[in-house]
Formats: structure tokens, sequence, C-alpha cells
């Protein structure tokens, strides 16, 4: 039976929201009003320049649970969420925007989901409130990209509103825009997930801080998810294979060539073939040597960080001897 959630942990990056801060603040307190939860706030500044910080301040004057990091400069929504993740202290973590697009009524649903026993409930903005061409259709190409490359079926990726079982979140680095990857890492070290619909709102107050840019980003960290989750720790198998095939196709290619010269008197350093065969055998051999040095890195990596190679779940009687 998996533990019932008691604490809960907001984490909201903000990035000039002075117009959002306040009703955002109201609607989180009267939500939680309604629930038998402790809770706090963790706003984190990303380097805004606007009145965002004044106003946390403030906020946090008045209220003990109103937790604020202030970041010396705009690190980025990841690096923001990161470090809400970093002093986050409840048993559950819910991410929203700041800019009231996600809804704070939908929080109690979703904790249920929790307390059902799933480990990550993904918000699905349905009814998106954004312009079509610009934000709703790149989007809808990245998640369907996304579900098929990861193999975990959502329908959307990059909705901020989620909610996670805190040792879910443990031992991840979030770089460039991996927040949205979070729930394909979970899924890879066995967490429950479950997709609900949840209410979007139209940006009253301040400008949306993305444009078209993003997906292009989204699609480049695929790569590096897709390679961290198979390969990461046998980037061999990847270089490897890919080698062996080239140096096969190489060999295959030179037969070809020479059988040819020596029982067709065809010439080899006519046909194209003979630069393809030396250009793959090059790239073939390097393609081993490539993943050689990665298995170097990779034993850098789990070693230095002390980074797990397996994740338990649970553990019985290991530490008692009678
Ligand atoms: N945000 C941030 N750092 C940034 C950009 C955005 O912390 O560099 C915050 C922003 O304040 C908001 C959330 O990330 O709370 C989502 O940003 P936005 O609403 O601009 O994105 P959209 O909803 O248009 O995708
Ligand atoms: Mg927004």
């Amino acid at each position: 039976m998996k533990k019932t959630i008691s604490s809960i942990s907001i984490i909201i990056p903000v990035y000039n929201e002075e117009g959002n801060l306040s009703l955002l603040y109201e609607s989180l307190v009267s939500t939680f009003a309604t629930m038998d939860y402790n809770y706090e706030m963790i706003f984190v500044d990303d380097g805004s320049n606007d009145t965002s910080f004044s106003l946390l301040e403030q906020l946090a004057q008045q209220n003990t649970n109103v937790k604020v990091i202030r970041f010396t400069r705009n690190y980025g929504q990841t690096a923001a969420l990161a470090a809400g993740i970093d002093h986050a202290q409840g048993d559950a973590v819910v991410f929203m925007d700041a800019d009231l697009q996600n809804d704070p009524t939908d929080i109690p649903m979703m904790l249920a989901k929790l307390n059902e026993g799933y480990d990550v409930v993904s918000g699905w903005r349905k009814d998106r409130q954004d312009t079509w061409l610009t934000r709703i259709l790149p989007s809808k190409i990245a998640n369907w990209v996304i579900s098929k490359v990861t193999k975990v079926h959502l329908h959307d990726y990059g909705c901020t509103l989620k909610v996670y079982r805190r040792q879910v979140l443990n031992g991840y680095h979030l770089y460039g825009e991996m927040h949205r990857f979070l729930p394909a890492f979970a899924a890879q070290v066995g967490a429950k997930i479950v997709e609900v619909p949840v209410k979007h709102h139209p940006r009253r107050y301040g400008q949306s801080k993305y444009g078209l840019g993003r997906t292009g980003k989204v699609i480049l960290d695929l790569f590096t998810v897709k390679f961290l989750n198979h390969y990461a720790q046998h980037p061999i198998y990847l270089f490897g294979s890919v080698g062996i095939v080239l140096v096969l196709l190489s060999f295959l290619l030179l037969s070809y060539l020479l059988v040819g010269k020596f029982f067709y008197g065809l010439s080899m350093i006519r046909s194209p073939l003979l630069l393809m065969s030396s250009m793959f055998v090059i790239l073939g051999v390097q393609s081993i040597f490539l993943g050689l040095i990665s298995e170097l890195l990779v034993r850098t990596y789990h070693e230095s960080q002390d980074k797990p190679t397996y994740h338990v779940s649970q553990i019985l009687n290991i530490n008692t001897i009678k």
C-alpha cells in the first residue's frame, strides 16, 4: 500500500508576473482551505525585473507557508522548477504556472488521484486557450513525437500543472527544457502515471515568454532523453552497433568491387563505391571508438555523483539480523 499524501509543496516559477501573483495566491489559499493538507507554496523568482519579487516578499511576511527563492538572473522555467524541487518538503509536489492559465481548483482532484495510488498525475489542457498556429499546433506535433519516442502516451507534456509523489522526483538533474520529460523519466523507473483533463484560461496579465522557437529545443531535448533512457548505461550498444554495420557495409562494397575487378575486369577507381567503402570503414571504426569513450564518460557520470544504475521501490527485512 502506498503512503497517503499529507503534505504538499506547490512549486511556481515566476518571471515578470506582477499582475498575477496576488490573485494566484488568494486562489491557492482558498483552494487549500477546503482541504486537510499541510502545504507550502514555493515561488521561484526567475530573475524578474518587474515588482514580482517585492510582491512575493510581502506575501512571505504575511504567511510563513509562502517560501520564496530568488534567482540572481533569468535561468529559465526548468531551472526554476528544479530549485523548487530541491527545497520542497511535502510528500507531493504540484507544479503550476504563475500566470493563472492553470487553475488551482483542479488541484484537489489531482491529489485525490495520487491518493488512489498513482505516482504522477499529468494535467491535459484539453481546451487550450492559446493561439492555434504558433502554440497549439506545434505543441500537438511535439506531443505526438514525444509520445512515440518515449512510449509514454500523454496528450500534453507541455502543461505545467502536474502532481508528483515526492520520491519520484529524486535524483534527476534537469537541463534545458527537460522538466516536460519528467513523466517519461518517472515511467522509466516504474512510476504509475495518469492523465487528467484540466482547465485552461487565456493569459490575462503580462505576456507569454515563449514562441515557436521552443518547439525546436524540445525536439532536440528529445534526442537526449531517448539516448539517456535507453543507452545511458551502455552507450557502446548504440555507437558500437552503428560502427559494426558501417564496417560490414564497407567490406561488402569492397568485396563487390574486388570481384568486379578480378573476375570481370571492371575498374575499381571509376566506381563511387570505393569512396563509399572507405568512408564507411573510417566512420565505422570512429563510431566504435566513440562508443568506448562514452563508456568511460558513463562510468564517470554514475560514479562521481553516486548516481544509481537502478531505482528501488521497496525494501523488506534488509537491515534486520536476528
Ligand atoms: N517562466 C519562468 N522563467 C522564464 C519563462 C517563464 O519562470 O524564463 C515562468 C512564467 O512566469 C510562468 C511559466 O514559467 O509562470 C510559464 O510561462 P508562460 O506563461 O510565459 O508560458 P506559456 O504558458 O505561454 O507556455
Ligand atoms: Mg502561460
